[in-house]
């Protein structure tokens, strides 16, 4: 931490511009305590790491703020004050917050409304983040979650193919339905934006990426905007190529013939792995890290109506739960949400079964309706 209580009671932060003379005398002649929790701290003055103030022994506070902080984590909160700072808006830097015992990197007043700035440098448990989370909107206060750009992926321009693994997917934000990660990356100065999020299997995302230099940004902080039309093309193009790859992998891979569901319920619905019908397979923007790719459950989505002489407009959405049952596919939470979905998009395109027939661009007018409902 940058902030450190004194024998007097009075906050003292360090900064980048303190000389290291200095900061040696301050070590052997001041103590400084835990604005937290009181006890005594000792300054850390290194050659690598930059100069911050920790327990001296192992502390309960450091579940609620994070010990043993990265060089990461300490230089992008001086970035971010810094920022602050410019934009006049009297950053507080590591402020105790005791009605709801959290500290979040830096605080914020803007107009009425407060904002909890958090950096965040380290994996943090979804128990952790939902309870900070609340925390703070329990006291009015919104939090702003800045990830630590993961790697070089998200630092490529412009459309990208990358993969975003739970705990940073814990991080997508949601403005007017733009989907968006927001991350900062400490050696460049810069914000990195991942936006338009497109999900594509499990982990893997297509995504555009665009940067902002650390002094550029505005706050609140910039939104994204939707992607063209003929950038959302090139996505799904790559989707396509990716729905036939995984297809042509699992007849190839499949010993089980028959057996294997997937390839069986396209036996059954008289369809081959190179026809399959264009509107079998379609991204859901809210099928999100899911491990079972949407052509497998769409495929048994109208292996089941047909079974059971159903269409997408007589399939009742109380339904949902026995398909689930009857495809094995129920351990997958995020599916009841997927498939209704899905059987909107259906019902929009007026298909019957899989021999109706859907334009491309009618699929793609609906498909960009769908993932990036976002006002332009
Ligand atoms: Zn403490």
């Amino acid at each position: 931490m940058l902030v450190a209580l004194t024998v007097q009671q009075q906050l003292y932060q360090l900064n980048g511009s303190t000389p290291q003379e200095q900061l040696q005398e301050l070590k052997k002649t001041a103590q400084f305590y835990c604005p937290q929790c009181k006890a005594l701290l000792i300054l850390k003055v290194g050659q690598i790491k930059i100069p911050h103030f920790a327990h001296v022994k192992k502390s309960d506070c450091d579940a609620l703020f994070s010990e043993g902080e990265s060089y990461a984590h300490l230089l992008g909160k001086q970035h971010l004050q810094e920022l602050f700072q410019q934009l006049q808006l009297q950053p507080v830097l590591e402020p105790y917050l005791p009605l709801i015992q959290q500290r979040p990197d830096l605080l914020i007043t803007k107009g009425i409304q407060k904002y909890a700035i958090e950096f965040q440098c380290s994996r943090l448990s979804p128990q952790h983040f939902q309870k900070r989370t609340e925390g703070y909107k329990d006291v009015q206060i919104m939090p702003v979650w800045i990830i630590q750009t993961p790697n070089d992926k998200f630092k490529s321009r412009g459309l990208t193919k990358l993969s975003i693994n739970h705990t940073n997917a814990q991080y997508i934000q949601m403005y007017k339905n733009q989907k968006y990660l927001l991350s900062y990356d400490v050696h460049s100065r810069t914000f990195f934006y991942i936006s338009n999020l497109f999900p594509i299997h499990g982990q893997q995302y297509f995504g555009y990426v665009q940067s902002i230099p650390l002094m550029k940004q505005i706050f609140p902080f910039f939104v994204p905007k939707k992607i063209s039309e003929n950038q959302f093309k090139i996505m799904l193009t790559k989707f396509a190529a990716y729905r036939l790859h995984f297809l042509h992998t699992r007849l190839h891979l499949s010993k089980k013939g028959v057996n294997d569901r997937l390839l069986r319920a396209i036996y059954e619905l008289k369809l081959t792995v190179s026809n399959l019908p264009n509107f079998i397979g379609i991204p859901l923007s809210n099928n999100e890290q899911s491990d079972i790719f949407c052509v497998e459950w769409q495929l048994q989505l109208f292996y089941f109506m047909e079974r059971h002489q159903l269409t997408p407009q007589t399939f009742h959405l109380k339904a949902i739960p026995y398909f689930l049952e009857w495809a094995k596919m129920q351990a997958h939470v995020n599916l009841p949400k997927g498939v209704t979905r899905y059987l909107m998009v259906l019902r929009k395109l007026a298909i019957e079964t899989v021999q109706s027939k859907v334009t491309p661009e009618q699929l793609f007018t609906i498909l960009y309706e769908e993932l990036f409902a976002i006002p332009v």
